[in-house]
């Protein structure tokens, strides 16, 4: 007998997940040398700098003391999905009930169920790059094709509906995310009506990635399920983790036509068997506090989106990305000279602070940092100060340099 008799491999679709390169080198690094006891400022995660709120975690025991803690209902407890549905109904105007939402662990959970509902295997998926770093793999690993669009820095990543249409045939769905990660950016009422209409005219679904919708600077937050005739091919992933600093609860949903929330339903009962129910009714009580609760949580993103756009401005060495949403910024460095690993890899080894290089979210990110504004004011401005002075030092030198 050979030993491939003996020794199974792990499949072909699994083994593929990960990909060539998973983008998160400089933060296991960062992560290293603070095991080994340096200091590091960590601008990598979309973690809050804050913890759970007692009164939530209060609300979490006292669900667990009372009883909550054997199995929950597998598509959710009827009230959470209640609250999310109106939720839903009052903030986009798109009447929604239970039966349109399903409660999942987090919102990668919900990415993932969202494509096995849309896509069959060997089926193109597409995306727009640049794109939160899971993407790819939660796609592969439904054993769909990945598609990338590749945005453009000088169209401040917003993709262009031709760009979409030109990769669109034969596609059966198209993942968005605005407000986005990596980039702050927020897509507006026109480039939504033009994917609107390329996946209507294509047979697609649109998987729409929100998870960031409660923190929004500039102008507001547009759901393209709202859009005419998008509500029937709209799948809508939510999530309590940004929004309730609630990311380690595990606590998110998926909203679409009650048909397919059917089919979720019997994904759910052969994967996850729904979330603990003491965790669902901690996000009860979250979601129906006042909405002063959710602006709180998101207020130290705001105003540190005005401490980077102060420093990182007008600089010599770098170009900022003015972002209009959610807990990053984006940079752009190539006036260095530098890859934008090149440069992360260098601010962490001389100055201690860790940052993501934009080539982790995709192609059009190159020779970017994406900053996660995710430590107090004080260390954030002393942080992009530094980085902003070696940007400018080594744009200098970079142009010193003859040919
Ligand atoms: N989508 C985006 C764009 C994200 O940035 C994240 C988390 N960083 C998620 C989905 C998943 O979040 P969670 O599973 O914690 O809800």
């Amino acid at each position: 007998m050979t030993d491939s008799i003996h020794n199974p491999k792990a499949s072909a679709r699994i083994a593929q997940i990960a990909g060539d390169s998973d983008g998160w080198e400089v933060f296991n690094r960062s992560r290293e040398m603070i095991a080994a006891g340096r200091s590091v400022v960590e601008l990598t995660q979309g973690e809050h700098d804050i913890l759970t709120d007692p009164s939530i975690i209060d609300a979490m025991e006292a669900s667990a003391r009372a009883g909550a803690t054997g199995y929950a209902p597998v598509p959710g407890v009827m009230r959470l999905r209640q609250v999310v549905a109106d939720r839903l109904t009052e903030r986009t105007g798109v009447t929604t009930g239970p039966e349109n939402v399903m409660i999942t662990p987090g919102g990668q959970s919900a990415l993932f169920a969202a494509h096995m509902a849309a896509c069959d295997p060997g089926d193109r998926a597409l995306f727009i790059d640049p794109y939160y770093a899971t993407y790819p793999g939660t796609i592969r690993a439904t054993g769909a094709n990945a598609v990338p669009v590749v945005t453009r820095p000088e169209d401040g990543f917003q993709p262009r509906p031709a760009d979409i249409a030109g990769l669109a045939t034969g596609a059966r769905s198209l993942l968005i995310n605005s407000p986005n990660n990596p980039t702050g950016g927020v897509y507006g009422r026109t480039v939504l009506e033009g994917i609107a209409e390329i996946v209507t005219r294509n047979g697609m679904w649109l998987i729409s990635d929100e998870v960031y919708d409660t923190q929004v600077w500039d102008g507001s937050h547009l759901s393209s399920r709202a859009l005419p005739g998008m509500t029937e091919r709209t799948l809508v992933v939510g999530s309590m983790s940004k929004s309730h600093a609630m990311t380690g609860s595990r606590v998110g949903w998926i909203v679409g036509p009650a048909p397919v929330i059917a089919n979720l339903i019997d994904l759910a009962t052969v994967t996850t068997y729904g979330v603990p129910g003491f965790l669902q009714d901690a996000a009860v009580f979250a979601l129906t506090q006042d909405r002063s609760f959710e602006e709180t949580i998101a207020a130290p993103f705001r105003r540190r989106r005005e401490i980077a756009t102060r420093i990182l401005g007008q600089r010599q060495g770098l170009r900022l990305h003015k972002a209009s949403a959610a807990m990053y910024v984006m940079v752009d460095v190539r006036a260095t000279g530098l890859s934008g690993e090149d440069f992360a890899n260098r601010l962490l080894d001389d100055h201690g602070i860790a940052v993501m290089p934009g080539e982790s979210f995709g192609l059009a990110t190159a020779g970017h940092l994406r900053i996660a504004l995710t430590v107090d004011d004080a260390r954030l401005e002393a942080a992009l100060t530094t980085l902003a002075e070696m940007a400018d030092a080594l744009a200098r030198e970079a142009r010193a340099v003859p040919g």
